[in-house]
């Protein structure tokens, strides 16, 4: 068995773990969707997953490489997703340096995961300094910055979804009021589509299919979510002089009918700055395992084969 670490993706609707060698290849992937359940409840589910994938190693488990929904706590290595409320400041690493006996256990953010991921092996490649942007049931971000993932102090650098856009805006989950995440996220969306009126589902890939049969409030709802999330990708692009942005998530996997309203908005809102004139914005390469990659590369960075 060659040596590898455990991957944990931990999103706000479901946990994935895999292992992952040095050549960064997925392995034995497993995904639990998260239902109504304990903070140790959820725990004990993970732990379930995690313990039979790790036993049979024999030594050859480099470490564990945790992304997380945030806001993270890097200094007590404890997570306290927005969309997990019975995880507050939890015990992640703690957790899993007692499961697999192994010290080397890394936490970074789902979305700097992600950007890890992309900047090493998909749209993010060549570039020194790049934004990773991940837009689903939530909104997160993640910076590359001269080849190196920016953690910031605390690890929760680029939380993109909760920069405010509109100081009027409706309350947040956060607190705040009008945050990117308010007007930009799959969820949201739905809801502001359903307070207009629009009665065509419940989920974004719903909204989606109307919005290209032409359906006037998704389409409209689609398009301040995009120009949402633009706002907050030229206000970060802007205070750290970078071009260049990759985002994905379960929203841009609608395809047109969301690139479309994102690339114009993007366009549209770097025209100010005077610097911003050649942004490059991909969508991700990699897919869903990209969270999965991210996390294994805490570890497997410096050790892997490709990096
Ligand atoms: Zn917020």
């Amino acid at each position: 068995m060659a040596k590898v670490a455990l991957a944990v993706d931990i999103g706000a609707t479901k946990v994935a773990l895999a292992l992952v060698d040095r050549d960064l290849a997925v392995h034995s992937k497993h995904e639990l969707i998260l239902g109504d359940s304990t903070s140790e409840g959820l725990w004990k589910a993970i732990a379930g997953s995690a313990r039979p994938m790790i036993s049979g190693l024999n030594g050859n488990l480099l470490g564990v490489g945790i992304g997380s929904a945030g806001p993270l706590h890097l200094e007590i290595g404890a997570i306290s997703p927005v969309n997990i409320p019975i995880w507050r400041k939890y015990p992640i690493v703690e957790k899993f340096r007692e499961l697999s006996g192994s010290h080397n256990v890394v936490l970074h953010g789902d979305a700097m995961a992600l950007a890890h991921a992309e900047h090493v092996l998909g749209a993010g490649r060549g570039s020194d300094n790049m934004l990773g942007v991940v837009v689903s049931t939530g909104v997160g971000g993640g910076l590359i910055i001269e080849n190196k993932v920016f953690t910031g102090d605390t690890g929760n650098a680029s939380f993109i979804g909760h920069q405010t856009i509109n100081f009027d805006g409706e309350l947040c989950v956060c607190g705040r009021n009008g945050c990117v995440e308010v007007y930009a996220s799959g969820p949201r969306m739905v809801a502001i589509a359903q307070s207009r009126g629009w009665s065509g589902g419940n989920t974004f890939v719903d909204l989606a299919a109307d919005a290209r049969n032409g359906n006037v409030v998704a389409l409209t709802v689609i398009d301040e979510g995009a120009r949402a999330l633009a706002l907050g990708i030229i206000n970060t692009l802007g205070n750290l002089d970078i071009t260049t942005v990759v985002v994905g998530g379960g929203v841009t996997q609608a395809g047109d009918i969301y690139w479309e309203p994102l690339r114009r908005h993007v366009k549209n809102e770097s025209r100010y700055s005077g610097f911003l004139n050649d942004i490059v914005l991909r969508p991700t390469e990699l897919r869903r395992d990209a969270g999965l990659i991210g996390a294994a590369l805490g570890v497997l960075d410096g050790n892997s084969v490709l990096v």
